[in-house]
């Protein structure tokens, strides 16, 4: 009854005055006037389209009114009658308000006016402070303003505990899982109703949108949701007057919760329960019918993704569904995902040396390793020569090797492993000092090297395959012990991800002192492939390295990513399959160097947990680098400050277990048992899983750098600098790629070349800052801490050389070493005099000098004398006497 039904509505629309206001811009801000209009009835055909465009369609605020009637005709006899409102004029219990007036009136009754009320315009504006961040799975923004949004929607029995109203149940679960994001205690805005009895009856705003504060969420959920009472006990007694206020929502996460009214006289009604916008990180709203929950998760799809959303909304129930005795910070948010599946059933008994027998046996006269200078060995015959050298070593002992990547060396590391032995790698180009140091922690019973096998006093590492000395945060390197069957399902599983047949050729260039050595070294020999060893001196220069990949056929290439962008200034073959790991791999260089190779894989791994415990193929043209997946028998866990899972999407720090993780550090259970918890190694890598199951990486929780593929704690080269006598306090830390020296002086500031010869003692080149600063007092947290995002940035003090003698009657030889630096350092106009380390040089800019001086002038110059003596003048005066 088209008449009835639109004086029906007249009537509704009389009783409520709020249906007809509009909002007029005052001296005193908005205020509520009347609309310059009638509160429109139109009719019109039904479709869905149309219905989306009522619903849609803005509303004029100044003219208003602020809400409309649609009679949409479905079929003669079947109509929808399609009302909207602005939330300014119309909150949730409005609805049951309208729906039961419409019905009396269409129904013949007479609507009593209601008594007058006054109109909360406004009222004074409390500051409230609130956190404006929060972790969610995944969440991208925290929306500051009104963004188009989404909702998530399910349907659930109320969750009830004796004694608890529904929502303070609601609001304790809510803050039980954000407690579990890292969100314990923050605040939450509620939408409360502010009707009293007066207004009961009313049409109207009646809701305010009051910020809770909790206690963090522990114990059961049934004395926690207690505690929430007591506060929402408080909240009310201070029910704050109803105000409007602009879109955002106060807080990232708010919560509502309505009760509907029974079912009203007025059938087939049915309420959206959405608007369309989503006004925060999150919105929980509950609204609890005769059906139950219907829960909705509203959020804006571009801060945070929808299927991150339906993940919030099984936490949610989870919580909700769990023992209402049970701890709440140990409740399980979600199950195990499928990603840490990685069993497989590799023989418990392999080693190296059992694998490499076996392809001696397969293939006794193919290739098995040939060096850069063209010499070969067989299997036959590497395996004869390392069992021979076996034969002079003391079994179950720890034995140094000081030699540097090469033929020999290959040899020494398998006689080790055949005589039940660890290897202990010890660079020779290492500093003396620091060798020492290693040697004396590590007490091997033997050393090999250039002078051959040397006894000394040591002891013995069971069951290890090598130790490896990393960088210490006291200042000391320690020494990761690594048992052989995590260096074999490192080899298994690396061949199964990677793929290495005997067609397979690998390359050889990393440092014996880094464990990623041991992949490129024992992959090819395990799986009947071929070694191709580049000596250090061809390595130097990425040029000489691609001649050989070509030469030789490689297949296989290992690097970091700063190896990798040396490498990327030559020409590779096509078809290479490239390793990259050690340290982040950036988009740019993903992009670029998946455009010059067949395969690129991100690998990621600790040398606590055996070279890599993780693999990523990077596709062509990426948009986004992940390190993968955990490799064959590895478990990946992103953990919380207290070591419990987080789910899926939220950061945390990543744990590994599984087949890889190494014994502990050598002789020191104190640090052992700090990092090694529960079979896991804790790395301190900060990550998260992507909905896809990948691991993504941030960086690190500590001050653990890495310089160029060199792994050092910030505090190892601190205690190196604090003592020099000149040094009173000193910091250092990574800008850009190079690493940044700062000092407080004991008087006089002692000069960066000093500070650098006094590092090159005992440290590693790539660990020895090229950049310095000195500082009145170094920048300190409020309680006191040394505050490292507060350290300046140093930018290169470099004087613009005035003249540069490059004329006619110049050296040879300056002329050569002056186009090698601008080359290398991308730098014009490099002055004989300009230390080489004030234009912003450091070790790997050093290789690729030298190795080009090898090239063009064929005279190898050490890489010390160019710390000793950092200038073209002085390099070029090296040449001359080495050469005459
Ligand atoms: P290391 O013990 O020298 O292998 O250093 C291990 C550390 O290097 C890890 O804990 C990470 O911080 C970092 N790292 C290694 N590989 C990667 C990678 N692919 N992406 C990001 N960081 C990496
Ligand atoms: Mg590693």
């Amino acid at each position: 009854d088209h008449d009835a039904l639109r004086e029906a509505c007249a009537a509704v629309v009389a009783r409520h005055p709020a249906l007809s206001r509009a909002v007029a811009d005052t001296a005193d801000g908005p205020r509520f006037v009347r609309a310059a209009a009638e509160v429109p009835f139109t009719e019109g055909d039904h479709s869905d389209a149309r219905v989306r465009a009522e619903i849609e369609r803005p509303y004029d605020l100044t003219r208003g009114p602020l809400a409309r009637f649609a009679l949409l005709r479905a079929a003669p006899e079947r109509h929808l009658l399609l009302f909207s409102a602005h939330h300014l004029v119309f909150d949730g219990n409005s609805k049951d308000l309208l729906v039961r007036d419409l019905a009396a009136a269409y129904a013949g009754a007479e609507l009593a006016p209601l008594p007058e009320i006054a109109l909360g315009n406004g009222g004074d504006p409390e500051r409230i402070e609130f956190w404006s961040e929060v972790n969610l799975p995944h969440l991208r923004h925290v929306p500051e303003r009104a963004e188009p949004g989404a909702t998530v929607e399910f349907t659930m029995a109320p969750a009830d505990i004796d004694g608890l109203t529904h929502f303070e149940v609601l609001l304790a679960a809510v803050h039980v899982v954000l407690a579990r994001y890292g969100n314990a205690g923050m605040p939450v805005s509620l939408g409360m109703s502010t009707r009293t009895a007066e207004t009961r009856d009313h049409i109207g705003l009646f809701v305010n949108e009051p910020v809770l504060t909790v206690a963090p969420a522990t114990g059961s959920l049934r004395d926690y949701a207690s505690d929430v009472r007591r506060r929402l006990r408080m909240l009310d007694r201070h029910r704050p007057v109803s105000t409007t206020r602009p879109v955002p929502a106060l807080t990232p996460v708010s919560v509502g919760y309505r009760k509907r009214s029974p079912k009203p006289a007025f059938e087939h009604v049915e309420w959206a329960m959405f608007s369309g916008a989503a006004r925060n990180a999150l919105h929980v709203q509950v609204v609890e019918g005769p059906e139950g929950w219907v829960v909705s998760l509203q959020h804006s799809p571009s801060a945070i993704p929808t299927e991150a959303v339906e993940r919030i909304g099984r936490h949610l129930r989870a919580v909700l569904h769990a023992d209402p005795s049970a701890d709440v910070a140990r409740i399980e948010l979600e199950p195990e995902h499928p990603w840490n599946d990685t069993a497989r059933d590799y023989d418990p008994h392999a080693t190296v040396v059992s694998l490499f027998a076996e392809q001696v046996r397969l293939r006794p006269d193919d290739i098995a390793v040939v060096d850069d200078s063209g010499q070969s060995m067989t299997y036959a015959e590497l395996d004869e020569a390392s069992a021979q050298l076996a034969r002079r070593l003391p079994a179950d002992a720890l034995i140094a090797i000081r030699l540097r990547r090469s033929l020999p060396a290959l040899v020494n590391m398998l006689a080790v492993m055949r005589s039940d032995s660890a290897y202990l790698p010890i660079d020779p180009d290492y500093p003396a000092a620091r060798q020492e140091m290693v040697l004396e922690d590590a007490r091997p019973a033997a050393i090999l090297s250039e002078n051959g096998l040397e006894h000394r006093t040591g002891e013995g590492v069971p069951g290890a395959a090598y130790v490896m000395y990393t960088s210490g945060s006291t200042g000391k390197p320690k020494g990761v012990v690594v048992p052989h069957a995590a260096l074999a399902n490192l080899l298994l599983g690396m061949a199964e991800t990677v793929g290495s047949t005997p067609g397979d050729r690998w390359l050889a260039l990393t440092s014996l002192a880094f464990d990623i050595s041991g992949l490129e070294l024992f992959l090819p020999l395990i799986t009947g492939g071929r070694l191709v060893i580049a000596s250090e001196a061809r390595a130097l220069d990425g040029r000489t390295v691609a001649e050989l990949i070509r030469a030789q056929g490689v297949t296989h290439v290992q690097a970091t990513p700063s190896g990798w962008r040396v490498l990327l200034e030559s020409d590779l073959p096509d078809g290479l399959t490239a390793l990259c790991g050690g340290e982040a791999l950036p988009l740019d260089l993903a992009r670029q160097l998946r455009s010059r190779v067949a395969r690129l894989i991100n690998v990621y791994g600790p040398t606590e947990t055996t070279i890599w415990s993780t693999a990523g193929e990077i596709p062509v043209d990426p948009e986004r680098v992940t390190i993968g997946r955990p490799i064959a028998n590895t478990r990946l866990y992103i953990v919380d400050s207290a070591l419990r899972t987080l789910p899926v999407g939220l950061w945390g720090e990543l744990c590994i277990g599984g087949a890889g993780v190494a014994q502990g550090y050598l002789r020191r259970p104190d640090l052992t048992a700090d990092k090694f918890v529960r079979g896991m190694y804790r790395t301190g890598d900060v990550c998260r899983w992507t909905l896809d199951g990948q691991i993504e990486f941030r960086g690190r929780s500590d001050n653990q750098l890495k310089v160029r593929g060199h792994r050092v704690e910030a505090e190892e080269i601190e205690t190196r600098l604090r003592e020099h006598p000149a040094v009173a306090q000193a910091a250092v830390a990574l800008r850009g790629d190079q690493l940044a020296g700062y000092i407080v002086a004991r008087g006089a500031p002692p000069e960066p070349a000093e500070l650098r010869r006094h590092l090159a003692a005992t440290l590693p080149t790539a660990l020895i800052p090229g950049l310095w600063q000195v500082l009145e007092a170094l920048p300190l947290t409020a309680n006191g801490k040394l505050d490292r995002a507060a350290l300046p940035a140093i930018s290169l003090p470099r004087d613009p050389v005035s003249d540069v003698d490059t004329g006619g009657d110049s050296d040879e030889i300056i002329k050569a070493l002056q186009d090698i630096w601008q080359e290398v350092l991308s730098i014009d106009d490099i002055g004989p005099e300009e230390d080489l380390f004030d234009l912003g040089g450091h070790s790997l800019t050093i290789t690729r000098i030298s190795g080009r001086i090898v090239q063009r002038l064929g005279v190898e110059v050490p890489l010390d004398v160019f710390f000793d003596t950092p200038t073209i003048a002085e390099i070029a005066l090296y040449i001359r006497e080495s050469s005459s």
